[in-house]
């Protein structure tokens, strides 16, 4: 059995007002009282661990630790089977300091072909996303959501966000970037990870 949440408070270890509000949305039938961590004028710590689980729990913990107040924190990327992983925990960092992710796209499909992946096979990667809860005391209750599919070329459509028009999650025809929100929303690696945490320790 996992710890479960008790606490009234829960920083959300995110300085992305979007992401905030998107985890205020989930938690709100828990009676939960979001803080953000911005609003606590809380540092962003360096993403220095070598899997999503561990820049999760850095976050969370780092919030945490100086709050005073448990805290939720989360990690995601894309990892590419012809890559080893790749980006993975690199996923924003592919995009450099401008966020430019048609070139970040453009790497990914560009290493893939460099891999030696036969004509034609279907280069298959998933999305990742782990999510850390942890309190003051340095308990962490810490899952991870995924969704699997593959990689296409030329990418297509203008919604989403990342790596979002070069994703075909397997049994859609339709890559994330072709979705609206709604439609991608619950195929999503987020949606997984939360349903697993809001059962471990919400509901
Ligand atoms: P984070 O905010 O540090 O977790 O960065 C995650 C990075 O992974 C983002 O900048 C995106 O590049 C990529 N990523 C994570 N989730 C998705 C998704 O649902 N669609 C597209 N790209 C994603």
């Amino acid at each position: 059995m996992s710890r479960r949440f008790r606490d009234g408070r829960l920083v959300i270890a995110s300085h992305n007002p979007g992401k905030v509000k998107e985890i205020a949305a989930l938690l709100a039938p828990f009676r939960v009282a979001i803080v953000a961590a911005a609003d606590l004028g809380l540092p962003e710590p360096e993403e220095t661990g070598a899997t999503f689980i561990a820049n999760a729990e850095l976050k969370a913990r780092s919030a945490a630790t100086l709050s005073g107040l448990p805290a939720l924190a989360d990690d995601s990327g894309l990892a590419v089977d012809a890559l080893e992983g790749a980006p993975g925990i690199y996923s924003a960092r592919w995009a450099g300091e401008s966020r430019d992710f048609a070139a970040a796209m453009a790497r990914v499909w560009d290493e893939v072909q460099k891999s030696g992946l036969a004509p034609g096979a279907k280069p298959t990667a998933r999305f990742v996303a782990a999510l850390a809860l942890c309190w003051p005391d340095g308990e962490c209750v810490s899952v991870t959501g995924t969704v699997e599919g593959g990689l296409v070329w030329p990418p297509r459509g203008g919604q989403g966000f990342g790596y979002d028009p070069m994703f075909v999650a397997d049994g859609q025809a339709k890559t994330f970037g072709e979705m609206a929100p709604a439609e991608k929303t619950p195929l999503t690696h987020r949606a997984q990870a939360f349903a697993k945490l809001i059962e471990a320790c919400f509901a």
